[in-house]
């Protein structure tokens, strides 16, 4: 399945919406964005389909997004998954997690490009957007550099995106105390992993994810302080050291294709002006331990495609939108950022699964805040709604 691509050459100069990233949250943005009656072009710097570090267990929140625009189809074959086995130093504890499924992320991201292209979008891949001052945007590939206007912009371009480094107002915030991600997908012959189970397993300084996808590979994903990585000698040793006795053989772990991210907690000065929202991982990011930043991506993604035709068609301002991605995202990031906080201490989550038989309450919470629902955005066409 190849993504269609344009040729930068051969695109309109105009557009209703333009989304810098080709990512859960850009493709959402682009299929609500058409179904209200734009005219979108997605661009992506990759060439789909595309790696990209992710523990790959979309929450039941990210499915009811999917459904919601019409593209649950992308989910075709996935992984059901249905509890998670957690572990920390020698205790472990096995929790009931029904409703998530696992699914790689090179898979999911190009059927939604090919669900967005279907859905009537412009499709431009293995180019580079950059957001000018004047409202233009700069799209680049290979050799040809073009200069395209739209109405709204949206940057959904994740954590590495660089379609806002012109707008220096849209700076991050990087925490100080902040892990990096590292990923790999494994031939399943690699871990002694149950099939439908997620397996965390926490240690000082970050924790690791495993899961079987559908077709039999491995996917794992972890968080970690640079500096634990670096004591260890690189992720690929971190990585055997953490799932322990889950490996089968490290010779698979040593050759697999590892990839890293950069500092993942972190939050953009703004996320909104006059024709600019920003959605998905591009907006901000806490930590992946509860498994939902597809979900957020999709819900604010979404949210954001509404949004730029409320814009467009409705007079809607750019100055709701933090409220409102903060409705979608507020209560169970901040849920994330606790749990992530508890697991600063593992003793006190060890403590806690030693003692579960009597005090059941804190190992649960833990392990219940993977893939926890929240209330996705309703979709509304603002075509058929009076002008605010
Ligand atoms: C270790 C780890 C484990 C995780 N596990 C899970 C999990 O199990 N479940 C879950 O739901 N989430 C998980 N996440 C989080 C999830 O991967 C992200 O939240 C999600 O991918 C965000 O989607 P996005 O569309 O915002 O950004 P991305 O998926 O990062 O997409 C951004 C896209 O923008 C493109 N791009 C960048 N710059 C430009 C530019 N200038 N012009 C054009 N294109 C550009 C990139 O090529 C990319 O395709 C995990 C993350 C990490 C790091």
């Amino acid at each position: 399945m190849k993504v269609v691509a344009t040729n930068l050459a051969a695109v309109a100069d105009e557009f209703d919406v333009i989304v810098a990233g080709g990512g859960p949250a850009g493709s959402a943005a682009a299929i609500a964005a058409a179904r209200a009656g734009c005219s979108v072009l997605i661009v992506d710097r990759g060439v789909h389909p595309r790696q990209k570090v992710c523990g790959c267990c979309l929450a039941p929140a990210g499915i009811g997004v999917l459904a919601q625009l019409g593209a649950s189809s992308v989910l075709d074959g996935a992984q059901h998954v249905s509890s998670v086995h957690l572990e920390c130093g020698d205790r472990a504890v096995i929790v009931r997690r029904d409703g998530g499924v696992a699914i790689a992320r090179d898979q999911l991201d190009e059927s939604l490009l090919h669900f967005a292209a279907e859905s009537g979008c412009a499709t431009l891949m293995g180019a580079i957007a950059s957001f000018s001052a004047d409202g233009t945007v700069a799209v680049r590939q290979d050799q040809i550099v073009r200069t395209i206007r739209c109405r709204v912009r949206i940057a959904a371009d994740g954590l590495q995106g660089t379609s806002l480094d012109g707008l220096p107002e849209f700076g991050w915030k990087v925490s100080q105390s902040s892990r990096m991600g590292f990923g790999a997908t494994v031939d399943g012959a690699a871990l002694d992993l149950a099939r439908e189970q997620i397996l965390m397993s926490v240690h000082g300084g970050g924790y690791i994810g495993a899961v079987q996808l559908a077709d039999g590979r491995i996917d794992i994903a972890a968080a970690a302080h640079p500096s634990v990585v670096r004591s260890a000698g690189g992720v690929a040793q971190l990585a055997s050291l953490w799932l322990g006795s889950h490996v089968r053989t490290t010779a698979m772990i040593g050759a697999a294709q590892w990839r890293g991210t950069s500092l993942l907690t972190r939050r953009r000065m703004q996320i909104a002006r006059s024709d600019v929202l920003v959605a998905g991982d591009a907006g901000g990011y806490v930590e992946p331990f509860t498994g939902e930043g597809m979900s957020w991506a999709l819900a604010t993604g979404s949210s954001a495609g509404s949004h730029a035709s409320a814009m467009i068609h409705a007079g809607a301002s750019f100055s709701q939108w933090p409220m409102i991605t903060s409705r979608i995202v507020r209560s169970s990031r901040a849920r994330c950022f606790m749990i992530a906080h508890l697991l600063r201490h593992p003793r006190i989550l060890q403590t806690a699964m030693s003692a579960s038989e009597f005090f059941p309450s804190v190992t649960e919470r833990v392990a219940n805040a993977f893939g926890s629902d929240f209330t996705a955005p309703v979709l509304r066409d603002f075509r058929q709604e009076p002008a605010q």
